[in-house]
Order: structure tokens, then C-alpha cells, then sequence
């Protein structure tokens, strides 16, 4: 799920049919839904799909039920994948989740690391991407830590109002926090 345009090391991008952005349900934190609400400049309702809560203790409480955030799917893969002549890019490649720029990376005990199980065809190069991918990963953790006191907040306070309230008080506590830093 990275960009093909950044000039890195065996790129196993480049002979894959991206079967990551296929097979995934995409989850979304905050900055994710504020990122691309904004790039496409579009309402967060019009990408977004609701899951029931993986976690109980974490999932949003809302009118509609205990959910978390993930992007919608279409023909089998996620909505912003699009397919020209067997070639498939991703539309929303500037502003992606997190989680698509990170794939298939991770960080373990503050080093890099590829996730066990991945779809991708080949090993990646962990030196190769090093540079590029720890401070996304950290930036990352980050953004999931403001999420998760985001969403605990609402718990405790809004608990039971409806999805779009949700939504306007997720976006309005990030251009708190961007406003801040
Ligand atoms: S947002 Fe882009 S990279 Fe992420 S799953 Fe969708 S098409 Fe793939
Ligand atoms: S599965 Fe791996 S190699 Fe294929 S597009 Fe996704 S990240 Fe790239």
C-alpha cells in the first residue's frame, strides 16, 4: 500500500495486484477520517462504514450501536481502489490511512519489523525502509493514542448520541489538537 512513486529498494508493490487494499477491512482513527475528509473535501459519512466493536472497551457508543471506523468497500475491495486495464492504484494516495502507509511494517520494541502473515508476494527490505517508515509508524501510535482518548471521552460524556455528533466532535478535536501543536 505505499506510494510506487518513493524511491526506495525492491519495491514488492510494483508485481502485486495489491491484494492488501482487497483483502483488508481498512480501520480509521481520527487524523485518517480528517485527513481524507479534507483531501477529498467531502463529508466523513460519504467513505465511512461502521463495523461493530472489535473491543468493547474501545469501540464508539453511538445511536446506532457499539462500532468502530473503517473505510467502505466496493466490488470487493475498498472503496477508493480503482482498477484500469488490470493496473490498480490507489485515488486517495496523499492523504491514505495511516494503516495503508505503514503496511505491512510495524514496530516492535522500538525497532522495524515486517507483521507476520502478510498478502505481499516478497519480503520487504527492513534496512532499505527504515528511514522512511519509522517516523510514520511513530507518528502513527501516536495518532491511535489521541483516538483511543478521543473515543474514551465521548464514552463518558455523549454516550448514545447519534453517529454524525460523533463525527463533528472527532474532527472538531483535531483541529484542536493541529491548532495546539
Ligand atoms: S485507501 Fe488506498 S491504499 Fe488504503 S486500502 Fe484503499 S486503495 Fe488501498
Ligand atoms: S500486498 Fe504488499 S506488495 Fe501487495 S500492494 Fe499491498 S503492500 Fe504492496
Amino acid at each position: 500500500m505505499l506510494s510506487i512513486n518513493q524511491k526506495t529498494p525492491k519495491f514488492p508493490c510494483i508485481d502485486c495486484h495489491t491484494d492488501c487494499c482487497k483483502e483488508y477491512t481498512i480501520f480509521v482513527n481520527a487524523h485518517d477520517v480528517h485527513r481524507l475528509s479534507n483531501g477529498l473535501n467531502s463529508k466523513p459519512e460519504t467513505f465511512l462504514e461502521l463495523i461493530g466493536a472489535k473491543d468493547y472497551s474501545l469501540g464508539i457508543k453511538v445511536e446506532e450501536g457499539l462500532v468502530d471506523l473503517a473505510l467502505k468497500q466496493n466490488n470487493g475491495g475498498c472503496k477508493f481502489l480503482e482498477e484500469t486495464d488490470d493496473v490498480f492504484r490507489c485515488t486517495v494516495n496523499d492523504f491514505k490511512p495511516g494503516v495503508c502507509k505503514s503496511y505491512p511494517f510495524e514496530m516492535k520494541n522500538g525497532k522495524l519489523s515486517q507483521m507476520s502473515d502478510i498478502l505481499c508476494p516478497t519480503d520487504w527490505d527492513l534496512n532499505g525502509f527504515k528511514e522512511m517508515m519509522m517516523p510514520h509508524l511513530k507518528k502513527d501510535e501516536l495518532e491511535w493514542k489521541f483516538y483511543d482518548v478521543l473515543v474514551r471521552e465521548w464514552n463518558s460524556k455523549h454516550e448514545g448520541e447519534s453517529l454524525s455528533k460523533f463525527l463533528k466532535f472527532m474532527l472538531n478535536q483535531v483541529e484542536l489538537s493541529l491548532k495546539v501543536q
